[in-house]
């Protein structure tokens, strides 16, 4: 039997691929990256990584749950914290929630363990193609664990049906990080900003990892993204203006970076968990869901793989 082909190695491509797997079907991830992880990003500055992408997860379903406490007892994942602030009108308030679940060496140690023993092949995927092929190669099933866009471009004009129902064109945002020589700004975990048109959203990355190094991380809104695309960097000065303000910082950052993520969210919502199509073409993804989030990405590519794999089998 041909492999079954999944493209994308981000937590929704890694579950349907473990999935698949663990029911006795071969299957192969191509992923365009030299690392698992997709929008679990992290970048690392000497020993020291960042998380750039999602910034936290939280829990809800009990399929999950399990993973997580399989994270935590390896001690992969940790709970971070229930509290964040609120940034609104000028001024902080505290704002209760429910668990926030960090990673203390990245959240792509958490798909990267997710991938043991799963065969991911570095490859940019051009084509998919009826017959059915990936750039060239036959397969039993295709899965598609990326955003709209991305899967949009790789159909072949022949599913074109599929393609028009790929139709959530997604957000952007930038990621800013910033390091200071030493912490000089009150405590927090983390800030949602309201009504800015800079920034959403503060993470303080030394007690998000628990090493407390005085790093910042700050994401854009879209709208500021999309004006910022072509050159991410043009948008550091505003960021960390924005940064500074929601902290009460004054001292300028000893090092700042940005990164420009092209489709950070899903626009929309959706009531369906995935799409598998007669032709064995699925599409998985966090924008599968109600709530798009690292944990609906997992049981997206989870649900998908049990899908393929009834038909299969
Ligand atoms: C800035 C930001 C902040 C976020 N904050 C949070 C948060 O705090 N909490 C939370 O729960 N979620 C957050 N998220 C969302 C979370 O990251 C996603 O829901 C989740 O990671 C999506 O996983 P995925 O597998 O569906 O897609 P992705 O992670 O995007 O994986 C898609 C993969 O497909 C690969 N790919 C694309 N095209 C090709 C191709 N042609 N060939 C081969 N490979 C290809 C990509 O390289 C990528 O690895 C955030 C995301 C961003 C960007």
């Amino acid at each position: 039997m041909d492999p079954v082909i999944v493209i994308g190695a981000g937590i929704a491509g890694i579950a349907a691929a473990r999935t698949i797997g663990a029911a006795g079907l071969p299957v192969v991830v191509l992923e365009r990256g030299r690392n698992v992880g997709g929008r679990m990003a992290v970048r690392t500055t000497g020993e020291r990584v960042v998380d750039i992408g999602a910034s936290y997860f939280t829990v809800s379903d009990p399929r999950f749950e399990a993973v997580v406490q399989d994270w935590q007892r390896s001690g992969l994942a940790r709970p971070w914290t229930d509290t964040f602030h609120l940034f609104d009108a000028a001024r902080l308030s505290t704002k209760s929630g429910p668990m926030r679940w960090s990673a203390p060496t990245g959240l792509r140690s958490l798909v990267a363990d997710l991938a043991v023993g799963v065969e991911v092949r570095c490859q940019q995927v051009a084509t998919v193609a009826p017959g059915l092929r990936v750039d060239q190669l036959p397969t039993a099933a295709v899965v598609l664990a990326m955003p709209d866009p991305q899967a949009r471009r790789l159909l072949h004009p022949e599913f074109a049906a599929l393609a028009a129902e790929l139709d959530d064109d997604f957000e952007p945002a930038l990621a800013l990080v910033a390091a200071w020589s030493r912490q000089c700004w009150n405590e927090v975990d983390g800030v949602f900003v309201s009504d800015d048109p800079t920034l959403t959203w503060v993470a303080d990355d030394g007690r998000r990892r628990g090493d407390q190094a005085p790093v910042l991380v700050a994401h854009s809104t879209p709208n500021f993204a999309n004006e910022h695309l072509a050159e991410p960097v043009q948008g550091t000065g505003a960021m960390l203006a924005a940064l500074q303000r929601v902290l009460d910082i004054d001292e300028p950052p000893v090092s700042t970076s940005v990164h420009r993520w092209s489709f950070a969210h899903p626009a929309s919502t959706r009531t369906s968990t995935y799409l598998l199509t007669e032709a064995m073409v699925g599409v998985c993804g966090d924008a599968w869901s109600n709530r798009p989030r690292v944990e609906a990405a997992y049981l997206s590519g989870v649900e998908l793989g049990e899908a393929i794999a009834d038909r299969l089998g």
